[in-house]
């Protein structure tokens, strides 16, 4: 049997223990398990479906609790943490560029509303619908969330620019994913911004975002004329190919416009706290 699972899913060893232990998790029989991704996958991408998934459910073993919302919770709390604890002094998150930047500044200050935002459905329905998509996307042969990291220099001082793309397929196209209650203009200028800068980053054919919310499914080009449009909105200007004008331009209007977009303090965590702030109510 260890055999046929190192030949059909190209696994070594270690692998197949690691089948074992999803086969456990699920109540199947390892035989059962590979014969059902056999049946329902192409047999190349098969490892990259089963090993993050096995790697997640490990993760989730590691937590202490027999309910499953409380387990949820409190994985993402730790992932939360962890990302911000790995956090380097000149770091700044591709996420970060094109928002506004008081939100880190009020993170740091006040970790328990940063903490409180797992507990927003919202968010947690986003998270959960991402991890099925990724999924999928992986199945087909995609590359999943792949971190991407770029030094720049700005005002004589070194920035590493740092993120993690959701889809890629490497030279072809990246692709930004987005879940929520929906999507009035697709593509939104900041989402243009985001999943240009990973264009860039990782050189790229072409660059989309992929909606998937309550409201509104589709997939979207990005080109160079959204990117532009999304800059004259915050009354910047940059050369769009490249990646140092592109951080540069958005750090200026990062210093001039609080917040970035007219839109954003409705929807921050830190709206109540934020002396800044314009949200209603
Ligand atoms: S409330 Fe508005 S101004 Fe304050 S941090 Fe949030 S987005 Fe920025």
């Amino acid at each position: 049997m260890t055999e046929k699972v190192q030949i059909s899913l190209r696994l070594s060893p270690e692998h197949v223990l690691r089948l074992d232990l999803l086969a456990r998790s699920l109540g199947v029989s390892r035989s059962a398990l590979v014969e059902f991704i056999a049946e329902n996958l192409p047999a190349e991408p098969a490892h990259f479906v089963v090993l993050p998934l096995v790697r997640l459910m490990e993760r989730f073993r590691e937590i202490d609790t027999e309910d499953v919302l409380d387990a949820l919770l409190r994985y993402l709390k730790r992932e939360l943490e962890e990302r911000w604890g790995s956090r380097r002094p000149n770091e700044v998150w591709v996420t970060e560029l094109v928002s506004c930047r008081l939100k880190p500044e009020l993170a740091r200050k006040y970790p328990d509303l940063l903490r409180a935002s797992v507990y927003s459905p919202n968010a947690v329905l986003g998270t959960l619908a991402h991890w099925g998509i990724t999924f999928i996307a992986r199945a087909l042969g995609y590359d999943v969330e792949v971190p991407v990291e770029r030094r720049v220099i700005v005002n004589s001082e070194e920035v590493i620019v740092r993120g993690r793309a959701d889809i890629v397929a490497p030279g072809k196209v990246v692709i930004d994913l987005k879940t929520g209650r929906g999507v009035r203009e697709a593509p939104s200028s900041h989402h243009c911004l985001q999943v240009w800068l990973y264009r860039l980053i990782l050189g790229t054919e072409k660059a989309k975002v992929l909606y998937v919310t309550l409201s509104r499914m589709c997939s979207v080009e990005v080109t160079e004329g959204d990117v532009r449009k999304a800059l004259d909105e915050l009354k910047v200007s940059a050369d769009v190919d490249d990646f140092t004008s592109l951080v540069q331009a958005l750090m200026r209007a990062r210093e001039r416009r609080v917040p970035l977009w007219h839109w954003e303090c409705s929807y921050c965590p830190f709206s109540r706290v934020c002396p800044h702030s314009r949200a209603e109510g």
